[in-house]
């Protein structure tokens, strides 16, 4: 079987190296511009936002997610990551009864003491997610490109006519043999070039020259070790209808370093720049009323869940077309 893939994210290419493994053909055509996950830490972090809720896949995700970097560094492919646990440091009674009302039995957690910790003062409980951890998006992504075998073409995949073509600068070329499978796994830029109004966020980290911790922490934003350093940031922007030009507002600079002195005090870090993406939400998984497959729409949960479905999705293509 062959399959296009359109998209080289942690969607595209989990996907790409599953159905590579079972035996299909994969080209891969990927723009590999505004990426949401080349983020320099995303994290792995089962208990999400301020309220602590669990998606109901997340233990199976998590597993899937750290399996296939065990088996890509098995391989002999280097991606930067870190599997020492994750902090949600709390700041409130209130908010502590919220999370434990979510955390389901069979999630390893432990409630410790906020002063075991090297963060900074005022926070009212510390719940330690030993499972969860980071890794380095881009890393990860080129690993499972490469581990693939795909065929991997750099440029705008663009329908004219019924006919698959790849726009590379200048040029535009057709794709051939033409796909008769194709699995849109484009993003928040890819939803926005297909012409979709959806939800984008964008959201920024800081790169610092050190990590604070050696381990994640998270609560309203986070801070992670990075593969040359450390970062400071999360996605906070309004949301938009459509992939907007990157930007850092002054305004959402001084949020960010307002959440992490909150965080960790930041005393002694000094950034080295910083990287600025697009997520898209409302997820979209399998084939639509249209017969287009898709994989697309993991907001904050790509890392989470992205390998995840990509495995169950590549089994679906798989039994499609016996
Ligand atoms: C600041 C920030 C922090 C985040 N933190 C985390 C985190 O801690 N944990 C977590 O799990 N998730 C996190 N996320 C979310 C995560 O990054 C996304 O859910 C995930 O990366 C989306 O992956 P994707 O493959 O769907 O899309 P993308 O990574 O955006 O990849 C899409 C790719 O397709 C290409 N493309 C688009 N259209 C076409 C086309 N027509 N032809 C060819 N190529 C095309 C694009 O150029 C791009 O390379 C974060 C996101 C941001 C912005």
């Amino acid at each position: 079987m062959r399959v296009t893939v359109i998209g080289g994210g942690i969607a595209g290419s989990s996907l790409a190296y599953f159905l590579s493994r079972a035996g299909a053909r994969v080209t891969l055509v990927d723009a590999a511009t505004h990426a949401a996950s080349h983020v320099p830490a995303a994290l792995l972090n089962p208990v999400r936002g301020q309220s602590g809720q669990v998606d109901g896949r997340a233990l199976e995700g998590l597993a899937t997610t750290w399996a296939l970097l065990g088996d890509l560094s098995a391989a002999g492919f280097v991606v930067p990551h870190g599997r020492e646990g994750i902090l949600r440091p709390l700041p409130d009674e209130k908010t502590r009864r919220k999370f434990v009302g979510h955390l389901p039995p069979e999630l390893p957690h432990e409630w410790r003491d906020v002063g075991e910790f090297p963060i900074a003062p005022g926070w009212h409980s510390a719940l330690w997610l030993p499972t969860g951890g980071w890794v380095d998006g881009r890393a990860f992504c080129a690993a499972l490109q490469r581990a693939s075998g795909a065929e991997v073409l750099r440029g705008r995949a663009v329908q004219r006519a019924g006919e698959w073509f790849v726009q590379d600068g200048e040029r535009l070329f057709p794709l051939t043999p033409q796909p008769s499978t194709v699995v849109l796994c484009g993003g928040s830029l890819g939803s926005t070039w297909a012409g979709e109004r959806r939800t984008h966020r964008m959201g920024t980290m800081l790169l610092l020259d050190r990590a604070p911790t050696s381990f994640p922490l998270s609560f309203g934003a986070y801070l992670s070790p990075t593969a040359r350093g450390g970062a400071l940031g999360g996605t906070f922007e309004a949301p938009s209808p459509h992939w907007q030009e990157t930007a850092l507002p002054l305004a959402s600079l001084n949020w960010l370093l307002g959440k992490g002195a909150a965080l960790c005090g930041l005393s002694g870090l000094r950034v080295t720049g910083h990287w600025t993406g697009s997520r898209l939400s409302g997820l979209k998984v399998g084939r639509d009323e249209a017969g287009a497959w898709h994989l697309s729409g993991l907001g904050s949960k790509g890392f989470l869940l992205g390998p995840l479905l990509a495995r169950e999705l590549a089994g679906q293509l798989l039994s499609a077309r016996e």
